[in-house]
This record gives structure tokens, C-alpha cells and sequence, in this order.
């Protein structure tokens, strides 16, 4: 992975509630879920603002989406 911050999708989520985000991420921390999909989670269960493209890495969805198409050809 190269972006923690977007997870390579290019879409950076600006969380709205860190609180709620924080609450939800303990309920589900030993649920058995990847790291990503409780990052996803509790970002869905606390609200976020969707940044495209990502103010890390610069990049935008587009680009992660042909990189990986790009991934699956080799
Ligand atoms: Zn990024």
C-alpha cells in the first residue's frame, strides 16, 4: 500500500466525528475485521467528508483505479 490515508483509493475521508469514530472503531476492534474494513466502518458510522484528490499522496481515484488495472495484466 502506498496511502494509508486514502487506502489507494485516492479519496482521502475527512472525518466528521473522531469521537464517534473512535467509539466505533473500539466496538469493532476485536471483531476479527481488517484494519481497513473498520477504518471503513466506523469512517461510514461517524460521517466524513470525501476529498478527492487525496491531499497526501496527491493522487486522484482515477489513477489508483488504473494502477490496478494496470496490476492485473501482470
Ligand atoms: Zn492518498
Amino acid at each position: 500500500m502506498n496511502c494509508d490515508k486514502c487506502n489507494d483509493t485516492g479519496t482521502y475521508k475527512e472525518c466528521l466525528n473522531q469521537d464517534a469514530f473512535d467509539k466505533e472503531w473500539d466496538r469493532l476492534d476485536h471483531t476479527g475485521l481488517s484494519t481497513i474494513n473498520i477504518y471503513d466502518e466506523s469512517m461510514d458510522a461517524a460521517g466524513y467528508n470525501p476529498i478527492t484528490p487525496c491531499p497526501y499522496c496527491k493522487k486522484d481515484p482515477k489513477y489508483y483505479r488504473e494502477s490496478k488495472k494496470h496490476r492485473k495484466l501482470w
